[in-house]
């Protein structure tokens, strides 16, 4: 049995001299460390990398269709395509919703999610990524999920490196973590998705890797997973990352259980509270320290006092501004759109310096405390 503080100043002195907590100390974080020990800790090891600053980027997030046929039990936000709020956009219907965002926010970043729409043929999404970055050449589009790539490269008879080749050729520039939940099958069961499909993320995000494409990577806690999950889910992480090193980022978010069918079984009731959250911040930054440096607050969940507490936890990534978001709203909860000067208030408030970045986080402005 592992015991603090002694064992938490052994993990602090590992992860400094540049090793990753084996999974038994993950555990032993999970389940019995001082949250406040943690924090400081993961406190310490952000400043080394990133000192007083923490990046954010100005974008929206544009879901294109709500109709999915993997019908997740913990998503609020699909529709079979019978509803009569299924919607498809096209491409000119996308392009007139950035549109505002892009003129009055000057947003750097699109992030286009939606749904595995069975209908979409692979020019649908050649098409769209085209007439976006034809019409707005400077804005990185961060899209699609591993599930819908591998359901267009199954759909097109194809292979997921050919996909991300004709989609990287149309305009697409980095890949979101979306879809990573839990690895583990037995977790997944319970969530609704497809055995194997925690594999399939890793195997897409590795194809996408060794294109020299980067992508995002994430984790959802707070619903039936155990600590020895999140520990297995963050050391596959690591394992990939050591082998083409393409992660940027990694945001640990909190599942919202409103709307979903998790709740209405009742194997969830509510959603994760503030300890856990934080926990979940400080321990992505002490296990990812040396391997994905960029932990990103999901202030979209949790609000910007959270964001503010989550960066004093270890954070160094705000995120985005999120302009337009429509699948965190579907479980209940509104989340309304984060302002530029917002973010800048948030972190001055705590004492630290925003830096505005791109989608390849390369910092486009200062804003000093
Ligand atoms: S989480 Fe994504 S894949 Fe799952 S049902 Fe919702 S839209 Fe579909």
């Amino acid at each position: 049995m592992l015991k603090q503080p002694d064992q938490l100043e052994d993990i602090f002195l590992k992860v400094r001299e540049g090793e990753t907590p084996s999974r038994d100390e993950i555990i032993f974080m999970y389940e019995e460390a001082d949250l406040n020990v943690l924090g400081e800790m993961a406190r310490k090891l952000a400043d080394q990398k990133s000192g007083n600053n923490v990046s954010f980027v100005s974008n929206m997030i544009l879901n294109y269709t709500n109709i999915c046929n993997v019908r997740c039990n913990f998503c609020a936000f699909y529709r079979t395509g019978k509803e009569s709020d299924s919607y498809l956009l096209s491409s000119d219907q996308v392009l007139a919703e950035i549109e505002p965002y892009y003129r009055n926010f000057h947003i750097t970043q699109l992030l286009i999610q939606g749904g595995v729409n069975p209908d979409l043929p692979l020019e649908y999404y050649t098409t769209l990524f085209r007439s976006i970055h034809e019409r707005y050449p400077d804005l990185g589009i961060h899209g699609l999920s591993t599930s819908e790539i591998s359901f267009i490269a199954r759909k097109e008879h194809t292979s997921v490196p050919d996909i991300i080749r004709e989609l990287v050729d149309s305009g697409l520039q980095t890949i979101p973590g979306a879809g990573a939940e839990i690895f583990s099958d037995d977790v997944r069961k319970v969530l609704g998705r497809p055995k194997g499909s925690g594999q399939q993320w890793l195997d897409v995000m590795e194809a996408a890797h060794r294109l020299g494409v980067k992508t995002s990577a994430t984790m959802m806690f707070g619903h039936v997973e155990e600590a020895y999950h999140k520990a297995d889910h963050l050391l596959s992480l690591v394992r990939l990352q050591q082998k083409h090193h393409g992660f940027v980022s990694f945001t640990p978010w909190n599942f919202e259980p409103g709307n979903t069918q998790l709740q209405r079984s009742g194997l969830v009731k509510y959603r994760a509270g503030g300890a856990d959250v934080l926990r979940n911040i400080a321990i992505s930054r002490i296990v990812l320290n040396n391997s994905i440096p960029v932990i990103q607050s999901s202030w979209l969940t949790n609000g910007i006092q959270m964001g503010q507490m989550s960066v004093l936890f270890g954070a160094n990534d705000w995120g985005g501004t999120i302009y337009d978001e429509k699948v965190i709203p579907a479980t209940g909860k509104q989340v309304g759109n984060l302002r530029k000067d917002a973010i800048i208030q948030g972190l001055h408030q705590i004492g630290f310096n925003a830096l505005e970045r791109d989608n390849l986080y390369r910092v486009i402005e200062n804003y000093p405390a």
